[in-house]
């Protein structure tokens, strides 16, 4: 048996949570819903600065809605990015008219039947017209647990799926997993990749095959003009090589530990990224100035470097 049973929204439990207009995204039915209220002039709270949030806010200012959005950390995107690379997504949030309110959590919804209001915890009300909460999700454990799987936010697997019990697997975003890529720990990802990597795993360990070598982790998001992409794992204490112009949204940086490339982080230049996956994975110790250096074709780099 394999469970691929997914996740749901979390549920913000404030007072005035079940008032209309208050949206949540997961399939598309919501988003044809969320779709409709997004109207030039549409005063829009989005609560979450994720990558939810943040491509919900990208495209209802996109179609001239208000939007302000509230993340209860000191930076959005702080689950995936350390704040050099958030700052530069927020910064083009706020070029584009975006209210970003940092440290900000919700006290209560207010309205009649439908939301008119968001009252901050420090008692503020902004006025709503429509309001999108995106602030992660559950893992659907409930069948791991009547399975009496070993559960600990997510079915914990190992590196084949395999749940605590034999014969019995899962996949996706309902696990949680050893951490291959950085090596220590258990980590729960949410991404197409993942779920389409780890089933391949999940199948060869059923069939006994030889497990597949998994790619570095990899995420991307288009926010305005701005196509996101994120492999490997970017933390704020790496050493960092930025190639190209951050200042002109076009640059792929490099995070290296111990003289080796663990992570990139990149703006509209996606290709940059491919090309440093490979790197990754072949674990070469990389030469900082030759990935800095943009006259270098990265792939010329790579083949002498691998
Ligand atoms: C709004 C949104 C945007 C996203 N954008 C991106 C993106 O840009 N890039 C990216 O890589 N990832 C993105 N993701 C994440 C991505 O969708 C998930 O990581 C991926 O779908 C996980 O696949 P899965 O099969 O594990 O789970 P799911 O896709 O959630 O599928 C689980 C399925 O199991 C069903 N199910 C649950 N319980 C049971 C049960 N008891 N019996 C039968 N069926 C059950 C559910 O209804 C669901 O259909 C996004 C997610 C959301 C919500």
């Amino acid at each position: 048996m394999v469970l691929c049973t997914g996740g749901r929204n979390r549920i913000l439990n404030v007072p005035g949570g079940d008032l209309e207009a208050i949206y949540y995204l997961r399939d598309l039915e919501d988003a044809a819903t969320l779709s409709t209220s997004l109207k030039p002039g549409t005063r829009l709270v989005v609560v979450g600065g994720g990558y939810i949030g943040c491509e919900i806010a990208a495209s209802a200012t996109t179609r001239g809605c208000h939007v302000t959005v509230l993340e209860a950390m000191p930076h959005i995107l702080s689950r995936a990015l350390p704040p050099r690379w958030s700052d530069v997504i927020a910064h083009e949030h706020r070029q584009k008219g975006v209210q970003i309110r940092i440290s900000t959590s919700v006290r209560r919804f207010v309205g009649d039947s439908r939301v008119r209001a968001v009252e901050l915890d420090d008692g503020e009300l902004l006025e709503a017209d429509a309001v999108v909460v995106g602030i992660g999700m559950e893992p659907a454990v409930e069948l791991g647990r009547s399975l009496e799987l070993k559960v600990d936010g997510g079915i914990l697997v190992d590196e084949a799926g395999r749940t605590s019990r034999p014969r019995v697997f899962a996949s996706g975003d309902v696990t949680i997993q050893p951490d291959v890529w950085t090596g220590s720990g258990f980590r729960r990802l949410e991404s197409f990749q993942n779920a389409q990597e780890q089933s391949d795993s999940v199948a060869a360990a059923i069939l006994d095959q030889e497990l597949p070598k998994r790619p570095a982790p990899w995420f991307w998001s288009d926010q305005y003009e701005l196509n996101i992409q994120t492999a490997g794992v970017v933390e704020g204490g790496d050493d960092v090589v930025v190639r190209g112009s951050v200042e002109d949204g076009n640059f792929c940086a490099f995070h290296i530990r111990h003289g080796r490339l663990v992570g990139t982080f990149a703006i509209n230049r996606g290709r940059d990224v491919r090309v440093a996956m490979r790197m990754m994975e072949s674990g070469v110790a990389v030469v900082p100035a030759e990935l800095a250096d943009t006259s270098n074709d990265l792939r010329r780099v790579v083949a002498r470097q691998t």
